[in-house]
């Protein structure tokens, strides 16, 4: 079984895609954090994250053991994340390793699930469930801040909003994989719900997929 799990940032997409995954007895991959941490080697390597050149090269040297770096939870690194992420050298050379993982789940897993902006849409087309999770903007942005804030970073609320309204556009915008939900996705908008009541309703979806 694989679940797809798209949508913008901090929707609750990474809550409800672990959760799922330990419900279900399923292999969990962020792929945010694919994208965060040649982002951050980028940085680290004192590169520009829009130097299409040096991010592909970069995708293409990262191994699993860079998921577990320092710091790729910053907004600094998501903004490198999501400049890499447009470059389609960069999407190209993460793309089988994501293909792999759903593939052949680690631990003997019976399936995966897979959170990220274009799992339904080209990582995992053939995914028995695809949902789209999302809600308004600021809501988002006020996520963000108490996520940030509650790691012990400073966050002020007009740069959250501006910077996730910035990752959004580029990530909305751009030419290969942009965000968007699968044809056949079914949107979860979050603004109005706890994670509880956003886990229920991810698995009634999960329950009527045969109906
Ligand atoms: O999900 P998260 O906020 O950690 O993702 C960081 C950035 O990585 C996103 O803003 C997006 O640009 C990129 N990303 C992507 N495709 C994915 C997952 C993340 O382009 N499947």
């Amino acid at each position: 079984m694989i679940i797809a799990i798209d949508g913008p940032a901090a929707a609750g997409k990474g809550t409800l895609a672990r959760r799922l995954a330990d419900h279900l007895d399923l292999a969990y991959l962020d792929t945010g954090l694919i994208y965060r941490a040649v982002g951050k080697m980028v940085l680290d390597g004192g590169a520009d994250p829009e130097d299409a050149a040096a991010a592909e090269a970069t995708a293409r040297a990262m191994t699993p053991a860079d998921l577990e770096r320092d710091g790729l939870r910053t907004d600094e690194v998501a903004q490198a994340a999501s400049k890499v992420s447009a470059v389609p050298g960069v999407r190209a050379a993460l793309l089988e390793f994501q293909r792999g993982f759903a593939a052949a789940p680690p631990n003997g897993k019976a399936g995966a699930v897979l959170d990220g902006r274009d799992i339904g849409t080209v990582v995992c087309p053939d995914a028995d469930v695809k949902m789209f999770v999302t809600a308004d903007t600021e809501v988002r942005a006020k996520r963000r801040l108490k996520e940030l804030q509650d790691r012990g970073l400073e966050a002020i609320y007009a740069r959250v909003l501006d910077d996730m309204r910035e990752r959004d556009a580029r990530d909305s915008d751009r030419a290969v994989s942009p965000l968007e939900p699968a044809t056949d996705a079914t949107v979860l908008d979050t603004s109005g719900l706890d994670a509880d009541q956003v886990f229920a309703t991810a698995l009634e979806i999960i329950g009527s997929r045969n109906e």
